[in-house]
């Protein structure tokens, strides 16, 4: 079922996410966060962004195809994910979040990654990734620590963003109160 994606100012998007265990029901959440994501158009979305500060992130690359025809489409559900190991090499890569509504900007992350997450049947997997699918991992694991994309931004991009963001901070209280 389709939630409703809460935005930067809302303290639950701070908080760090609590591990989940076989008894939670995770495939719920896992499908609320699928239908969310399909639903706003975004390429990832983690729990913390629907007020769960459980540790699962989605990702659904298809709209990110349809800007590249080169890119092939994956999707995957990651629950408890860690990060091994990280490139020292970084790359830019201009980012959005769905939770900070019509600010995009540069972000230097590692171009690769060793990731460590279970898997919608709850299964261990580890792997090697690079490219969009490190990047976006980075990005929605950082959500399960209380971190934006926002936060990696060199001084001058904050400066440029700051109305913005204070305008959505706002906006958000406002919501809040209705
Ligand atoms: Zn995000």
């Amino acid at each position: 079922m389709q939630q409703k994606i809460i935005v930067y100012g809302d303290d639950r998007l701070r908080k760090c996410s609590d591990s989940v265990t076989i008894k939670d029901p995770f495939i719920d959440l896992i499908r609320n966060l699928f239908d969310t994501l399909n639903c706003y158009g975004g390429i990832g979305l983690a729990a913390p962004q629907i007020g769960l500060n459980q540790s699962v992130f989605v990702i659904d690359t298809f709209p990110q195809s349809k800007f590249d025809p080169d890119h092939k489409p994956f999707k995957l559900a990651c629950l408890n994910p860690q990060i091994l190991w990280y490139s020292k090499r970084k790359t830019l890569f201009n980012e959005g979040c769905l939770s900070i509504p019509s600010i995009y900007e540069d972000v230097s992350r590692p171009e690769s990654i060793t990731v460590r997450y279970l898997n919608e049947r709850f299964e261990q997997v580890e792997e090697t990734i690079d490219g969009i699918k490190a990047r976006i991992f980075q990005h929605e694991f950082d959500h399960l620590n209380g971190v934006l994309f926002i936060d990696h931004l060199k001084a001058f991009q904050k400066v440029r963003i700051a109305y913005q963001l204070n305008k959505i901070k706002n906006n958000s209280f406002h919501h809040s109160e209705l």
